[in-house]
């Protein structure tokens, strides 16, 4: 396609933002829809967000995608917040509303729709290690999923609290911190047990401490780790029965859900996850 044929820009803005595979994923994708759009990843510095987002504004992009630091320091730069949003205090979509842009965080989502593909998440009892970004969104999401209960492990214990109070006050389901000191042992009857750390991220030998002998056969185990996505947690899962699922299936859902936000069209998330695999070489 030429530049003369590009009919809308999306963008995301981060710092600092090196080879970014989600442009990857949406380029093709948008090719393999028959769309003349363009994702741009643009290095934003903290200082020059507003100007950023006034520039998106100016320029008629359709939307973007935010990334660290700047998915809570958006926030005042758009008319208004979904729902799930505002409850995670985060944002890392962003899409165009008359003479604004509304926030949106779909990175729960992605994950909420990867986990459906294997199980419905209604009534089931979550045990989730980590309350850093990724695990407000995911945790929101269940919540609002209508999981029975999620129990936060984490080691510091300020997100770790926070996190489950926004849980039980905030989003009406039950929830608890579990501090992480040592090894942790999953209870018995937990249905879901998710890695929502950065632990796994470009290290395939990083282990969670986590006891293995703890998982049932019964669990459902999912990382986000998507670099590499097979991670020592998900092969301990496995090895103990477990179903399992990798970061790359949030990474592309969350993808489809921008796609789908941005250009009302449904993409192809098979197109979208072959190109990740080819971008991160698996
Ligand atoms: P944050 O920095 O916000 O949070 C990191 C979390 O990991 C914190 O809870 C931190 O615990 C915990 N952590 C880090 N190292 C350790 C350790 N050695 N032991 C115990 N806990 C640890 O990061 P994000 O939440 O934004 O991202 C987390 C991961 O998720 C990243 O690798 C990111 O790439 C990935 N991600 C994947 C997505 C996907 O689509 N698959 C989407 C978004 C993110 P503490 O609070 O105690 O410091």
């Amino acid at each position: 396609m030429s530049n003369e044929s590009i009919q809308e820009i999306v963008c995301c803005m981060g710092q600092p933002v090196a080879g970014n595979p989600s442009q990857f994923m949406m380029e093709r994708a948008f090719a393999a829809a028959g769309l003349d759009w363009r994702y741009l990843t643009l290095e934003v510095s903290p200082d020059n967000l507003a100007a950023a987002v006034a520039g998106m504004k100016a320029m008629g992009f359709r939307g973007g995608n935010f990334t660290i630091p700047h998915k809570v320091a958006v926030i005042p730069h758009l008319k208004r917040l979904s729902e799930a949003a505002e409850l995670m205090g985060a944002v890392n979509c962003i899409y165009r509303e008359g003479d604004g842009f509304v926030g949106e965080n779909t990175d729960g989502k992605g994950f909420v729709s990867a986990l459906k593909e294997v199980v419905e998440p209604e009534g089931k009892k979550v045990v989730m290690f980590g309350a850093g970004g990724a695990a407000r969104a995911i945790a929101v999401e269940l919540g609002l999923s209508k999981v029975a209960s999620v129990d936060v492990v984490n080691r510091d214990a300020g997100r770790g609290r926070d996190l489950s109070n926004l849980l039980s006050q905030r989003v009406g389901i039950e929830s608890k911190w579990i501090p992480w000191n040592g090894t942790h042992q999953l209870a018995e009857d937990a249905d879901i047990v998710i890695n929502a750390t950065s632990i796994g991220m470009c290290d395939s030998t990083a282990k969670l401490p986590v006891d293995p002998d703890s998982f049932r056969d019964s669990m459902i185990v999912a990382d986000v780790i998507f670099n590499p996505p097979w991670t020592q947690f998900l092969q301990e899962a496995q090895d103990a029965g477990c179903r399992t699922i990798d970061g790359l299936g949030m990474l592309v859902n969350q993808g489809v859900i921008g796609f789908k936000i941005w250009t009302d069209v449904d993409p192809d998330p098979g197109v979208m996850r072959e190109a990740l695999e080819e971008y991160l070489q698996i």
